[in-house]
């Protein structure tokens, strides 16, 4: 038997940069660190993430 540990089959792991990409947003509101699950951007501007409380705060990027 071997007890070498069980490798996990590629791709069941996403990138280091890919999680970031989709964790890595945190409220933009003043003294906010929620979870951002709402962007706001404008072509060719940098995108503004605010929480479901603050996405208000976004209206103004648009
Ligand atoms: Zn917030």
């Amino acid at each position: 038997m071997s007890d070498e540990p069980t490798k996990l089959a590629e791709g069941m792991t996403p990138a280091p940069r890919e999680r970031a990409r989709v964790l890595g947003h945190t409220c933009e509101h003043e003294g906010c660190d929620k979870h951002a699950g709402f962007g706001f951007n404008r072509p060719r501007q940098e995108s503004h993430w605010f929480c479901f409380e603050h996405k208000d705060d976004g209206e103004r990027y648009l």
